[in-house]
């Protein structure tokens, strides 16, 4: 958050890191702070700020680089330091104008106290040179220079970590790694190829959509407006669709790139699993991106044509979602992928989310509004309100064609059907209700917020008081007679 208030009397913009609530950048200082010496100065003000930016008072731990310069001025650098090692990618930079006054401070230190922990054990270690030959197997190519291996602490997730950094240099496939491997136990913490970008053709989300066209024929290929250009987030740089929030390993007989060009039509079967991987990766960065971070302990697995039904899951027993092929492959409609991932988020959530029939529904419900509500800037309006596109062209007779709608006049003391998808419709109706309401971003957060006040067998009417609760905890309260409105007039709340 960017805000005016205060660290300690200094009249500037800060912004608070949000995983360690600590001041990680100062700017627009209306104060003034001037000095001859650039260094001195910064020293002098991270000392007097010390205790916000989550630095010792005494800046013990904070080496001094370098200064270095540009056309905009002076950057003084120092480096965080923990137990002699160096915090990797643990940065401090004061930058100071040509005429000696102070700009700003951009803060990528950890807090000191989170450091502490790390000098009480002394465990027994893995040495440099089994640290290298772990990294050489971790990527495989035809010929591997390491470049560094330096002893560091890293950070994963606001922990420190005792690890060995490396800078690994391969040609065939080229690529410019650099890892991360637990120094007392050999794990590998991070793995990323610097020097790869990867692009692929997707449908985003359905060629319904892209070309306003609900009279495509399924068994052809489709027109080449219905595919969109993007580029790949987060592959690992192994050839293979695994990344930091995905990964298409339980597929059979992968695709593999390693010149990062995944550009296949929907007639290879490499397509459907770049549309997963896409698409789920696009949706992580989304949750993260409205304040949901840590949900996945790992990447989400994915298997394509896992069935020859017309059906997908999401399996809680092994966390891994299942493509059906019936009909028109499930994974080449983007609204059933995000459908899916709505039950594993669910299910990271609250486990095994979903064990009574109302609480299906919601799982259900909750499913179609999460591909709805995302891609809803991207579809013609009157396809707004309907999933599942592309992939219900093939059976259904609706204009749009589609699996369900979102905009169903249902009330759940009338219309409930006992069937889980169908009763999910009364859910995401409410849901959808909301979004129009608050705007997509204040929605989602409540909705996918309120699932952490739930348990697995919730019921409509705790699904309700839920979204309450979770909009009076994120936003104070506004809209609430609103809200409440909607889940009364749908018959899961008693008017008050
Ligand atoms: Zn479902």
């Amino acid at each position: 958050m960017a805000s005016n208030d205060p660290v300690k009397g200094l009249k500037a913009k800060i912004h608070r890191s949000e995983r360690y609530g600590t001041v990680q950048r100062i700017y627009t200082i209306k104060d003034e702070f001037k000095g001859k010496d650039p260094k001195a100065l910064a020293t002098a003000f991270l000392k007097l700020h010390a205790l916000d930016l989550g630095l010792d008072p005494g800046l013990r731990g904070l080496r001094f680089e370098m200064v270095r310069k540009s056309i905009m001025g002076m950057h003084v650098m120092f480096q965080q330091f923990a137990d002699g090692k160096p915090v990797s990618g643990a940065w401090v930079r004061v930058d100071v104008s040509p005429d000696g006054e102070l700009l700003g401070v951009q803060n990528g230190a950890m807090p000191v106290e989170r450091l502490m922990g790390l000098r009480a054990v002394k465990p027994k270690e893995i040495t440099g040179a089994k640290a290298k030959a772990i990294a050489r197997k971790a990527v495989s190519a035809g010929r591997i220079v390491v470049e560094e291996c330096e002893r560091v602490v890293w950070p994963v997730k606001g922990k420190p970590h005792e690890a060995w950094k490396l800078v690994l240099r391969t040609a065939n496939p080229t690529g410019l790694w650099r890892m991360y491997i637990d120094a007392t136990n050999g794990t590998i913490l991070g793995k990323r190829n610097t020097m790869k970008r990867a692009w692929a053709q997707v449908f985003d989300p359905t060629p319904v959509a892209a070309l306003d066209n609900t009279r495509l024929d399924p068994d052809k290929e489709v027109p080449p407006g219905a595919y969109r250009r993007v580029e790949l987030q987060g592959l690992d740089g192994s050839g293979y669709l695994d990344g930091e929030h995905v990964s298409t390993k339980p597929t059979k007989e992968r695709v593999r790139r390693t010149d990062g060009e995944f550009i296949f039509s929907r007639t290879r079967k490499a397509f459907r699993e770049v549309m997963a991987y896409h698409h789920i990766d696009a949706a992580a960065r989304h949750l993260i991106e409205l304040g949901f971070e840590g949900l996945f302990k790992k990447p989400m697995k994915v298997k394509v044509h896992g069935y020859r039904a017309d059906n997908s899951e999401y399996d809680p027993g092994r966390r891994m979602i299942i493509f059906g092929t019936g009909g028109v492959d499930d994974a080449e409609d983007a609204e059933v992928i995000l459908h899916e991932y709505g039950h594993a988020i669910q299910d990271a959530q609250v486990r095994w989310f979903g064990e009574s029939d109302e609480c299906g529904a919601m799982g259900e419900g909750f499913g179609d509004f999460f591909a709805a509500s995302f891609f809803h800037d991207r579809k013609p309006a009157r396809m707004r309100p309907t999933v599942f596109n592309w992939n219900a062209i093939s059976y259904s007779k609706k204009n749009p064609p589609h699996e369900r709608r979102l905009d169903l006049k249902l009330n759940f003391k009338r219309d409930w059907a006992d069937e889980v998808h169908d009763d999910g419709q009364i859910w995401s109706a409410c849901l959808w209700e909301l979004r129009a309401l608050l705007g997509q971003r204040r929605a989602e957060r409540i909705v996918i917020g309120s699932h952490h006040l739930c348990m697995r067998d919730s019921t409509f009417a705790d699904g309700a008081h839920a979204v309450l609760t979770a909009n009076e905890r994120l936003y104070g309260n506004r809209n609430r007679k609103a809200i409440r409105a909607v889940f009364e007039r749908r018959g899961i709340l008693d008017p008050v």
